[in-house]
């Protein structure tokens, strides 16, 4: 009998199951029962739509069975069961494998963070059992087939007896160790503890021979052993039950057995309507983010339920983009089971749904980030951007909903602050609302181009996302308030005196200005006196709409347009180094035209942009030294 291997990344998730990482073990039967769930739902879709199948609910459970002298512990289902290729490619493969690409060796050292990620499913098995036997057959075979796994080696598969379609996997539970004591999966208690804990709310019966002790018939003193079947999950979907009824562990096992995340969600909101139409819905906050996320591959959407009956795995029209995080379920007497999902679109009931959901999802935001503010940060710090995404996208329609959501962090607070928090301690002279743009905030508390602003005692709010200055152009002015770049030509601080002091000094350096414009070419529009500088000599502002960093993301774009700022050098004529200019634009024009290529590149540097020439910049540097 041939022993295939399997894949090398379905290889290092069974290691880590084996040498149980991961110390949940008991979830491994909430794994194996939600497959078997899974499996029977096949057939229920597939009577749906066929008519030689008939779905007789009491034909359809799962039944967990325990063998204490064997150590054997059999999930048995009637559920659609696989054929030898799906044994094969099922079981042979985990499904996610690509994502492990992702992980470097430490993180899966972790193993917690790969669950976390991906969820374990089948391979579960192998934390408890030594070996794993699976057999099966599938819905319209003849034939059924055994695939059985030691672990490690690899697996075989091979041809075998079994009456009716469906699944049994046998696990051979592993012998107690010092730290583990495995014989307890082999106890009814301990079994029904974990079934209640994790799988009540599955659709089937979930059925266990249970032993009590009764008097004997007859009998008042006498007692006997009575077997009987139980069925042990109380079948009620969760959504159906009062939120009274229910505890916060009972939302973070339906998030965990519904697979919605790997994570424990950071918030659970549970919607019960029954006005114009009517619905439940349970909705999650994750509390990390999936690993695709922010990929193309992610995809939105909510399960959606007609009268407790799943009709769509990720219903988009559900969700808008900007909150596309959000993960649960929808269930609605008003749907028709029936519905195309092209009829879905434009379902009048599902876009009354959708927008009530989106009106409690921002509202319980908003009561988080009021309430719970530790937790709100740190949902942000995960979706941050998505919410930013959705006041720049379509037009800025969503920016009157979104922006009381957003937050920056503050030069002042040292931490994430909410723009309206930013206004209401604005002093009464302060016409802008400030920010400054750069890669971390560390780059940014050291640009010369806040140290004006920061002088004046403003708040200046770091952006140090690409998406943020997009966003923020797009509000324009938040309560009355426009935003202003410290980069920005004009940042509306100067007095009257300063203007004029300004312009006397443009007058009086005009030619040195202009011939260091001259030697700089169509590098920048213009060279000019600074105002906003105080310890540094020169920085790089932007005249217009665009500003450097918008022009640093632009052209990092795919099909970028070369869209370039209208760059200015500023000089601080206050620096020693301003007298060297002048000494060289009076006697030595070269030297000048050396010492504006320094700055300039200086300027480049600063604003974390590349320099065009490093060799001709470090030479430059090495004719001034000597
Ligand atoms: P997941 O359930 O997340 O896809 P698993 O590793 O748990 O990942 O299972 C892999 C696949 O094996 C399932 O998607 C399903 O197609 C198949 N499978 C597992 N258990 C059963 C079962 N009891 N009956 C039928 N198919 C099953």
């Amino acid at each position: 009998m041939e022993t295939k291997q399997f894949k090398a990344e379905s290889k290092r998730i069974l290691d880590m199951m084996i040498h149980s990482i991961y110390t949940h073990h008991e979830i491994f039967l909430r794994e194996l029962i939600s497959n078997a769930s899974d499996a029977i739902d096949k057939i229920y879709y597939k009577a749906l739509t066929d008519d030689s199948l008939t779905f007789d609910k009491d034909q359809y459970y799962i039944k967990v069975v325990a063998d204490k002298d064997n150590r054997t512990l059999k999930i048995i289902d009637t559920g659609v069961g696989m054929t030898r290729e799906e044994l094969e490619n099922n079981l042979g493969t985990i499904a996610k494998s690509g994502s492990l690409a992702f992980k470097n060796e430490n993180e899966l050292k972790d193993g917690y963070d790969i669950i976390g990620q991906f969820g374990v499913g089948f391979y579960s098995a192998f934390m408890v059992a030594d070996v794993v036997t699976v057999i099966s057959k599938a819905l319209g075979s003849e034939e059924a087939y055994k695939w059985e796994s030691k672990g490690a080696e690899g697996y075989t598969i091979t041809p075998c007896e079994k009456d009716s379609v469906g699944t049994e996997v046998i696990l051979k539970i592993k012998e107690n160790t010092e730290d583990e004591k495995y014989d307890e999966y082999l106890e009814e208690y301990h079994l029904k503890e974990i079934i209640k804990k994790y799988s009540d709310f599955i659709r089937y019966p979930i059925k266990m021979d249970v032993t009590t002790s009764k008097l004997k018939e007859g009998s008042e003193s006498e007692y006997e052993e009575v077997t009987s079947e139980q069925v042990i999950n109380s079948m009620v979907p969760i959504w159906r039950k009062n939120k009274n009824e229910l505890t916060q562990e009972d939302y973070d096992n339906f998030y965990a057995e519904k697979r919605y995340g790997f994570d424990k969600p950071l918030k659970s909101i549970h919607i019960k309507v029954d006005g114009a139409v009517r619905y439940n819905a349970i909705l999650y906050i994750p509390e990390k983010i999936p690993f695709d996320y922010y990929s193309p591959e992610y995809e939105k959407g909510l399960e959606l339920y007609s009268s407790g009956v799943l009709i769509m795995n990720k219903c988009a029209d559900l969700l808008p983009d900007y909150f596309s995080f959000v993960k649960g379920m929808v269930d609605s007497e008003d749907l028709s089971l029936n519905i195309s999902r092209e009829m879905l679109q434009h379902d009048r009931q599902l876009k009354l749904i959708a927008k009530n959901i989106n009106k409690k999802i921002k509202s319980e935001l908003q009561s988080l980030l009021k309430n719970e503010r530790d937790k709100y940060v740190e949902f942000y710090k995960s979706f941050g951007r998505q919410l930013k995404f959705g006041v720049y996208s379509d037009f800025g329609m969503h920016k009157e909903e979104l922006q009381d959501l957003l937050m920056f962090y503050s030069s002042k607070e040292k931490k994430l602050v909410t723009l309206e928090e930013y206004v209401s301690r604005m002093p009464e002279e302060q016409k802008y609302i400030y920010y400054a743009v750069g890669e971390t905030n560390e780059r940014i508390e050291k640009l010369p181009q806040t140290e004006l602003v920061a002088d004046k005692g403003y708040e200046i709010l770091y952006f140090t996302e690409d998406i943020d200055e997009f966003a923020i152009k797009v509000i324009m002015n938040y309560k009355d308030k426009e935003f202003k770049s410290v980069s920005s030509g004009d940042l509306g601080i100067e007095g009257d005196d300063t203007v004029k002091e300004t312009a006397a000094e443009e007058a009086e350096n005009k030619e040195l200005f202009e011939a260091m414009k001259a030697a700089l070419g169509d590098k920048v529009k213009a060279v000019r006196v600074s105002k906003r500088l105080k310890s540094h000599p020169v920085c790089l502002t932007a005249d217009g709409d665009v500003s450097i960093e918008m022009e640093k993301v632009l052209n990092a774009m795919p099909n970028n347009q070369n869209i370039k700022a209208d760059k200015v050098l500023e000089i601080n004529v206050n620096h020693s180094v301003f007298q060297s200019l002048k000494d060289a634009f009076a006697n030595d024009k070269e030297k000048l035209a050396l010492y504006t290529s320094l700055l300039y590149n200086q300027a480049l540097l600063i604003e974390g942009l590349p320099i065009e020439d490093p060799v001709e910049f470090t030479n430059n540097i090495c004719k001034v030294m000597v």
